[in-house]
């Protein structure tokens, strides 16, 4: 996963039980990582108080404070830092916790180490892609910085207007944008742009994303909804 994120990532891995601490370090290491160890909640509260890190692995039974406690200190002074949690696999209250208090996934205990890279590459990978502006739907990749659209690492080119439009739908993604709201955002206040020239950089931009993953949808008498194909959710 080194290669993949391709700068040096760093951890912080809270954890009180030391064999599986050490292995889950030892995977950590082995890829790149900078990993800090952290045996308890207290130690680990001190530690984030000023110091911040790319992902955060918790466990949740820790000695001191434990880790939901540590979750929703972090949480409470708007820190974002993507948290995986460790739970037990019974214990479906902790899973449904963790959630709640703002845990970005969690791994039920005992797991297998291939499931814990997996979701800890997905993890740094949604925080890559959200510092730089990408959504990725399946093969098809929104890049705002770079201002480009790729479908299966072709560039579609697409002229300023459409790439708004479709900027502007793939911000709402699932949700209906009315016309109204697209000419706001699309046209200027001096332009006679009308409801007529909308639908025509729809019916550009749906030629232009035939086979992708995405389809723009018309809501009668509401507007437009840009929506991913069902197999393409999870890459
Ligand atoms: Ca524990």
């Amino acid at each position: 996963m080194g290669k993949r994120i391709g700068k040096a990532v760093r951890i912080l891995l809270v954890e009180d039980a030391a064999d599986l601490a050490e292995a889950i370090e030892h995977r950590l290491l082995r890829v790149g990582h900078a990993v800090d160890w952290q045996r308890d909640g207290n130690g680990a509260s001190a530690v984030l108080a000023y110091q911040t890190y790319d992902a955060i692995v918790l466990d949740i039974g820790l000695p001191g404070r434990d880790g939901f406690a540590v979750l929703s200190e972090l949480r409470s002074r708007g820190d974002k830092t993507p948290v995986l949690m460790l739970t037990a696999r019974s214990e479906i209250e902790d899973r449904v916790q963790a959630l709640d208090i703002g845990a970005d996934d969690y791994l039920p205990k005992p797991f297998d180490f291939r499931e814990f890279d997996a979701r800890l590459r997905a993890l740094l990978r949604r925080r890559q892609d959200v510092a730089s502006g990408i959504t990725r739907i399946g093969a098809l990749v929104f890049d705002r910085g770079a201002r480009k659209v790729l479908f299966e690492g072709r560039n579609l080119e697409l002229p300023n207007r459409e790439y708004r439009l479709l900027e502007i739908l793939i911000g709402r993604l699932g949700r209906v944008t009315s016309k109204e709201t697209i000419a706001e955002h699309l046209f200027g206040f001096n332009d006679e742009a009308g409801p007529n020239a909308i639908e025509l950089y729809v019916a550009r931009l749906r030629k232009r994303l035939e086979g992708a993953p995405l389809t723009i949808g018309t809501v009668r008498g509401a507007g437009y909804i840009a929506e991913a194909s069902a197999d393409s959710v999870d890459e």
